[in-house]
């Protein structure tokens, strides 16, 4: 089969509603916002190039209780031994920078007597080996990801979008990840100043990109995807670790996710009692959690959402409050962008992840399976 051209420029945590400061991406013919599902980039985007959801994928966010599969699970004397260094906020940077390059694994801010029961997900859809496939391997793509360029954030983007230039002489089948937004979303804010000129920015590379694959490939598909939005944080919370973690109990502590394992009846009782008496976030109900696909206790038996603009911190990935988040319930604020340049078949008013999916499947000259 000769292959369909298409170009998918993906920008991690861009809101719909902020579409407007992007004169050229704005002009697309077909605009759709998407509505994430539940959870962090790690699942939101295998979402979307998979089509599945997380209880197929068999993974929820970064990381997961399970003690057999860690990396530390043979450190517990020596992690212990560390834990005072926890108290001051330099010694403990220094130590996680150390264990993470260590163990190869980015432990943030994980207490470190937590470490020896959590298992990393380590899984990136925008990778050729990812389990069970993706639409990149499916239809060969190439792949051009920040992550594999060094220096600050955009310059790392600036990259990937020289490098897409000089890729697509030769394939015809790009797709370009972009992480610059979040970061700037997360440490400035929406609507900052830094914030509003990159996006200004990335609009003027996506125009040019367009125009030079334009030309190599007239008629091509092109779309431009995120995976989420970002929304401005209001407050900060803290949480008692004490009533989520112990000898019956585990939890893992995300910026907006709390999610509590246990074996025993009672003690997640408690551990819900105490979730349920705070005002600014929710115990996700069984069907909330069918409806986004993640029934399988192994992604928490209790998980808990913080309400938007909400921020719990110190949690397991700093200890810092930042300015922009997401991870909540979605929203207009927390929806992202889809943007095609194609005709849809069906042009509902929203797009869940799953059809952007059969969407992106169908212009590659694929029908639905
Ligand atoms: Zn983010």
């Amino acid at each position: 089969m000769e292959e369909s051209p298409s170009l998918i420029v993906f920008v991690d945590a861009f809101p719909y509603s902020e579409l407007m400061k992007a004169p050229f991406l704005n002009g697309f013919r077909y605009r759709r916002p998407l509505v994430p599902n539940i959870g962090y980039s790690v699942n939101l985007q295998a979402e979307i190039f998979t089509g599945k959801s997380p209880d197929d994928l068999g993974y929820f966010c970064d990381w997961k209780f399970d003690p057999e599969k860690s990396p530390f699970r043979s450190w517990n004397k020596i992690l212990s031994l560390l834990t005072p260094l926890e108290f001051g906020y330099l010694p403990r940077r220094f130590v996680h920078k150390v264990l993470s390059r260590f163990r190869g694994v980015e432990c943030k801010d994980i207490p470190m007597r937590f470490l020896p029961h959590l298992s990393p997900t380590k899984r990136d859809v925008f990778s050729m080996d990812f389990p069970g496939g993706s639409l990149f391997t499916q239809f060969g793509f190439a792949i051009i990801k920040c992550t594999d360029f060094r220096g600050e954030l955009w310059e790392r983007d600036v990259a990937v979008f020289e490098k897409a230039k000089e890729e697509l002489k030769t394939r015809p089948r790009l797709v370009l990840m972009l992480g610059a937004l979040d970061g700037c979303g997360h440490w400035e804010g929406v609507g900052s100043a830094k914030w509003d000129s990159l996006i200004g920015a990335l609009d003027d590379k996506c125009r040019e990109l367009c125009e030079v694959y334009e030309r190599h490939y007239r008629g091509g598909t092109v779309a431009v995807l995120s995976d989420h939005g970002m929304s401005n944080v209001q407050r900060g919370h803290k949480i008692d670790l004490s009533r989520l973690n112990g000898k019956r109990c585990k939890c893992f502590v995300d910026g907006t996710i709390i999610r509590v394992w246990s074996g025993d009846e009672d003690v997640l009782d408690d551990a819900s009692k105490y979730l349920n008496s705070v005002d600014w976030g929710s115990l996700l109900s069984e069907a909330e959690r069918r409806d986004a696909g993640i029934t399988n206790r192994e992604f928490g038996d209790l998980i808990f959402i913080a309400n938007e603009g909400e921020q719990i911190c110190p949690s397991f990935w700093g200890a810092k409050l930042s300015k922009g988040m997401h991870g909540y319930r979605a929203s207009n604020k927390q929806m992202g962008i889809a943007l095609l340049s194609w005709e849809p078949r069906m042009a509902p008013r929203e797009w869940a992840a799953q059809q952007v999916y059969r969407e992106l499947r169908r212009a590659m000259g694929e029908g639905e399976d």
